[in-house]
């Protein structure tokens, strides 16, 4: 494909632009005018509309491909979601915040209202705040409201603990926060070592940060005695709900021990996500942390109006204006209304079956570090590809050709050559077949002729990068 600087040809114009009506005065000083042409490409509309269509195309995305990167929750989102925020954005929540007060816009802060409301059911959390923009701004959220209750309490804290599996937002969001990492290592049942847990535990121990199931697709059996031990030296859970469609309507992280939990509506309640697009990461707490909450806090007065609390002096502040990114929680609440109680256990249980079919047709190709029943998500390493000299990443790029997104890769780190699947719960069984199909033609190819997968991909527009050399020499700028 030509750039569109190649495409251009002096005097071609596809605007026509209207006179200045920029006062002269308002002009800028000599010394900030620039002295050469901006060197801008010269294209017709129809050159331009060419260019971004073609370039349009060449996104991998859950719309046209199957996408199973473990740990994203690439699912389908239905179009109607978008309908519905679209239907809300008259009712932003800027109006509450205008002179008239919470008064005018009672709908919109009910509807705030009751998605957390909603949430709280299903973490089991007693309040949750909508303001957080993304997973890892909850984790931060989160781990200041920890902070801020030590902090009221008086507790000496000096200490995060997180398992060696943890995404790594986890550790980088307590550190962030002003607290030194413990981290605890993996078990050969695939959980955080118990043993090791007890011996890291002491009372300077301000928060345990558990993903439930954990990056490897696993429930952790021992959750609620961690969380008697974490409270036995006043140390608070903080669990990472990013992944929910794994347990959604099945255990709630507030009934095995957890205090405060996030989740990310962009990964379980309707948005899609992955092109840097808005999402939203919801912070729901236990009681005794509702007063160190982000404000202006939404709550309902004795009559059913919603009022906005402003003045209490020990809220962390707030995290984002407008109660976070309102339509991502118009779309989280629609999810929520359209599928019902059953509908969200269904999504879980067909998250979690998906992800078993696809472990336990493959468990004869590849290999499973931690056989066992997965949740959401199921993780494999190429250790026997390893032999012929092919790696994870050879795997991945051949599926590219194939017409798949890659799953996950060399994550979590603590599996050699990991290959970290989520289906989710939207792929068809026929789209896993074929899926599973090119994963096994792949194990083939890794035996019979591993230069194929070294070479790949060759079906797209640039091959195979050298990956140390782009993360050594960073350079994006455009350069061609
Ligand atoms: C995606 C993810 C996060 C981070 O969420 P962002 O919205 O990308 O910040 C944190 N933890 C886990 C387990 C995740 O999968």
């Amino acid at each position: 494909m030509q750039l569109i600087y190649e495409k251009s040809t002096p005097g071609r114009n596809g605007v026509r632009l209207p006179a200045s009506d920029v006062p002269a005065a308002a002009a800028l000083p000599e010394s900030l005018l620039r002295t050469e042409a901006a060197g801008l490409p010269e294209v017709s509309e129809l050159d331009l509309v060419r260019h971004f269509t073609i370039l349009s195309q060449r996104n991998f995305s859950v719309d046209t491909n199957f996408y199973p990167l473990g740990s994203c929750t690439m699912k389908y989102n239905a179009k109607v979601l978008e309908n519905a925020a679209a239907l809300f954005a008259p009712f932003h929540p800027m109006t509450a915040l205008l002179p008239q007060g919470a008064a005018c816009c009672q709908g919109t802060l009910g509807m705030l209202y009751d998605l957390g409301q909603m949430l709280a059911d299903i973490t089991g959390m007693d309040e949750v705040t909508t303001q957080p923009l993304a997973g890892a701004h909850g984790e931060m959220t989160g781990i200041m409201l920890i902070s801020a209750y030590h902090k009221a309490k008086g507790n000496k804290k000096k200490y995060v603990l997180v398992p060696d599996s943890s995404h790594g937002t986890n550790p980088a969001s307590a550190a962030m926060a002003g607290y030194e990492i413990i981290t605890v290592p993996t078990a050969p049942y695939g959980d955080m070592d118990l043993e090791l847990f007890k011996k890291a535990m002491n009372s300077e121990v301000a928060a345990v940060m558990m993903t439930c199931p954990n990056t490897l697709g696993l429930f952790n059996p021992h959750i609620k005695e961690i969380s008697d031990i974490a409270h036995s030296h006043d140390a608070l859970m903080y669990y990472d709900g990013a992944n929910l469609n794994a347990i959604m309507g099945k255990v709630k992280p507030g009934d095995v021990g957890f205090d405060v939990v996030h989740v990310n509506l962009h990964k379980t309640f309707g948005t899609p996500h992955g092109g840097g697009g808005p999402g939203a990461g919801p912070v729901g707490v236990k009681k005794s942390l509702i007063p160190f909450l982000p404000q202006p806090r939404i709550v309902m007065d004795g009559e059913g109006q919603f009022l906005l609390e402003t003045a209490n002096q020990l809220s962390i502040g707030r995290t984002a204006n407008f109660f976070g990114n309102f339509g991502v929680m118009v779309k989280a609440y629609a999810y929520i209304i359209m599928l019902g109680r059953q509908g969200l256990i269904q999504v879980s249980e067909q998250a979690v079956l998906n992800a078993n079919y696809i472990k336990e047709k493959l468990k004869a190709y590849y290999d499973v570090p931690y056989d066992m029943t997965c949740m959401h998500e199921c993780v494999f390493s190429a250790s026997k590809q390893l032999a012929h000299g092919v790696h994870a990443i050879d795997i991945a790029k051949y599926l590219i050709d194939k017409g798949y997104h890659p799953p996950t890769v060399y994550f979590p780190m603590i599996v050699k050559e990991a290959i970290m699947i989520e289906p989710t719960e939207t792929e068809s069984k026929a789209t896993m077949d074929a899926f599973i199909q090119v994963m096994i033609e792949a194990a083939q190819v890794a035996e019979t002729d591993p230069q194929a997968l070294h070479d790949a991909p060759l079906t797209m527009p640039i091959g195979r990068l050298d990956e140390t050399k782009a993360a050594r020499e960073q350079n994006v700028c455009c350069q061609w």
